[in-house]
């Protein structure tokens, strides 16, 4: 007779830890295995973690999980050791991490023909048609030394490759790729993206490179069926590399062997829903498991990395200057619209430039970080503001549609024919968006051709990839756009660079808001003189004589992240704390704030029984933009020196906030991106 087996299974349940459940007669399961469960009246797919031939459930309430899904190879060791991780950092059940990072077809109960669409999803991908002519560089000392470092380390190995827009990163990437698959032919490689649509190009110069490789991508943006079939490609180590957002840090690589993050201070990369991972994060922990090396990429690196570069943690690879011959960096000038003359908000030296740039056939890029019309609407008589009702900012006005358009919560209604508190008929716009820009370009320059690009204006499916095709094409004189026109696109004649409205960025009371002021400015900086032109930058700001804007005019990203460090470890602030931040909403912001009141009393509690001496709590607080969606929103943040610690006190925190029954929705964020 054989022995009963029991399966330590996974759910997606928070704060479940695994259940225990009996093997079906004559079924030989494994670790990493998923199966079918009844739980209470309904029926899961759960993730087997453990196996064991004994269990102190007794005999009557032994339960036998109800299918056993092996059709596919089981989810390796490795892959366990990072959701278990995971799981435990951010403050999840080890299911709500391993079972919702899978695709739907694998995490729900199997239809009637599984067998049968298993077998479709394993149909082979048709090779892509080859866009990009690849012709092989010879690659200079600095991308050399970067690909031989990389090649001659062991183990563990975290690299950041720090190097300006343009200094041959990508060509770095494809270079170390080639040596691991010269090494092991059938490894795999996860090349992760910030925005799988604004990287095309990209994924077009991967494909041209390793034309024999199966190369599949993960992203939002994928059919549930297409991400199950790239999903499974790469679990049964029939992909080699995997191009993809965030989420694709939760895919099963078995053979993993590099990891490539590129643009990796990108806050893209930290999910701000559900479970609020950072894939850049979880990507060296990955490594760490597999002992292999991550590429961490970018010409500005979070102050996270460039901290961990500095304590000598992560090893820096340099790219000093740009690798197209002749190619040079555009020159900064920081123009303040106080003192200069001003037309339609663009000081005159800016006007003269443009004029020069459209004179010579070159392109110009305008920069700004707000899309619409303008940000406000305003009366004139009675000072009445163009206000969200649900949300405690203003509405948007976009001219185009005719609308205001709050950009918190969605809300937008026709704009008033008049003024709803005084009925006065001339309301004013505010300040400008994108779209008065566009208007404003018009009327200065009727003969130039003028595109913008935004959220608004690519929300049809390829409208980005054509403008851009555009510009590429020459088609356009102007380009106004948000962050968008930043992002790694090659643009062939741009010689001139303007910024608008960065202000607001550099006064922000978030800390954050002017590390990331410099990279958007790096990064449009970047978009200039790609191609041997001669190039300007001008800013238009109040603050020209800002450390950040020395360190821009030499594009010397070093001296402002060591700037910025010294601050932030003056102020005992992050990355030399770490942060969980604790947030919750209700009807009202006094409820919200009594919930947090509640959390914080509870926090002390635990801090004195258990000794967590080192984690410091701070008051509740409203959050900076207090209402949204008419949800009132309150915070509560924790701290501490030492990562260790706090993980420990927050998974006790964490578990005593669930058992207080509140009609309040909480939240917790370890690592929050801003606080
Ligand atoms: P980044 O990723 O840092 O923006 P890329 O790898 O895209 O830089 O390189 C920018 C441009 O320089 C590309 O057109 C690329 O083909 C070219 N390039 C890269 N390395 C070299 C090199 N060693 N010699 C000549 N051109 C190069
Ligand atoms: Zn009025
Ligand atoms: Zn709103």
């Amino acid at each position: 007779m054989t022995h009963p087996i029991f399966v330590s299974v996974a759910l997606d349940v928070p704060l479940l830890p695994p259940l225990t459940y009996k093997a079906a007669d004559g079924t030989s399961p494994k670790v990493g295995d998923r199966c079918v469960v009844p739980l209470g009246k309904r029926q899961e797919v759960g993730l087997i973690v453990g196996l064991s031939d004994q269990t102190d459930i007794p005999a009557e309430k032994q339960k036998t999980y109800i299918r056993l899904l092996n059709e596919t190879e089981p989810l390796g060791t490795t892959w366990l050791k990072l959701t278990k991780f995971s799981a435990d950092y951010y403050q999840h059940s080890w299911g709500e991490v391993a079972i919702a990072g899978l695709p739907s077809f694998f995490r729900s109960k199997p239809r009637p023909r599984y067998l049968q669409s298993l077998e479709r999803l394993r149909k082979p991908f048709a090779k892509k048609k080859v866009t990009e002519q690849q012709t092989e560089l010879s690659l200079n000392d600095d991308q050399r030394q970067a690909v031989e470092a990389v090649k001659n380390s062991h183990g563990f190995a975290p690299f950041v490759l720090h190097g300006v827009t343009g200094s041959g990163k990508t060509e770095v990437y494809l270079r170390m790729m080639e040596n691991v698959f010269q090494e092991k032919p059938q490894a795999q490689i996860l090349f992760l993206v910030p925005e799988i649509n604004l990287t095309p190009q990209l994924e077009a110069r991967v494909r041209a490179h390793f034309p024999d490789k199966v190369i599949v991508s993960m992203h939002s943006g994928l059919a549930n069926g297409e991400r199950a079939r790239a999903w499974l490609a790469c679990h049964e180590k029939r992909a080699q590399i995997l191009i993809g957002t965030r989420m694709a840090i939760f895919a099963s690589l078995p053979n993993l062997a590099l990891v490539v993050v590129d643009e990796e201070h990108d806050l893209s990369y930290k999910s701000g829903e559900g479970i609020r991972y950072s894939a850049r994060d979880l990507a060296v922990k990955w490594a760490q498991l597999k002992s292999i090396a991550v590429v961490l990429g970018s010409a500005t690196p979070s102050l996270e990395t460039w901290s961990k570069v500095r304590s000598g943690h992560y090893r820096l690879l340099t790219l000093s200057k740009r690798a197209v011959p002749g190619a040079c960096l555009p020159a900064l000038t920081v123009v303040n619209p106080r003192e200069q003359k001003t037309v339609k908000g663009f000081c005159t030296e800016v006007i003269d430039a443009i004029s020069e740039t459209l004179e010579k056939k070159q392109q110009v890029i305008i920069f700004l970080n707000r899309r619409g019309y303008a940000p406000v609407l305003t009366c004139p008589t009675c000072g009445w503001l163009s206000k969200c009702p649900h949300c405690s900012t203003y509405a948007v006005y976009h001219k185009y549609n005719g609308r205001l358009v709050c950009h918190h919560c969605g809300w937008s209604s026709p704009v008033y024919r008049c003024c709803p508190d005084c009925g006065n008929v001339d309301l004013i716009p505010m300040g400008a968006g994108t779209q008065r820009i566009e208007e404003t370009l018009g009327q200065l320059w009727p003969q130039a051709r003028v595109l913008r690009i935004d959220r608004d204006s690519t929300l049809r499916k390829n409208a980005a990839k054509e403008a851009f095709e555009a510009v590429h094409a020459g088609e356009v004189d102007i380009l106004v756009g948000t962050q968008m026109v930043a992002k790694g696109h090659d643009f062939q004649r741009v010689s001139l660079v303007v910024v608008l409205n960065i202000d607001a960025q550099l006064v922000s009371a978030n800390p954050r808001s002017e590390e990331r002021a410099f990279a958007n400015l790096m990064q449009v900086a970047g978009r200039a003189g790609r191609f041997g032109l001669p190039a300007r930058m001008i800013v238009q700001s109040r603050f020209g004589d800002r450390e950040i804007f020395a360190a821009l005019a030499q594009q010397n990203y070093p001296r402002y992240a060591d700037y910025l460090l010294g601050i932030r470890k003056a102020e005992w602030s992050v990355p030399y704390v770490s942060q969980a931040l604790l947030m919750a909403d209700a009807t009202t912001i006094d409820k919200a704030l009594g919930f947090l009141e509640h959390a914080k009393a509870l926090a002390e509690n635990i801090i004195e029984e258990e000794h967590f001496e080192g984690i410091v709590v701070y008051d509740p607080i409203p959050m900076a933009l207090m209402k949204v969606a008419d949800k009132e929103r309150g915070q509560l943040l924790v701290e501490s020196g030492s990562k260790l610690l706090l993980t420990k006190f927050l998974r006790q925190w964490y578990r005593s906030l669930c058992s207080v029954k509140t009609t309040v929705h909480w939240t917790m964020d370890v690592d929050p991106a801003d606080v």
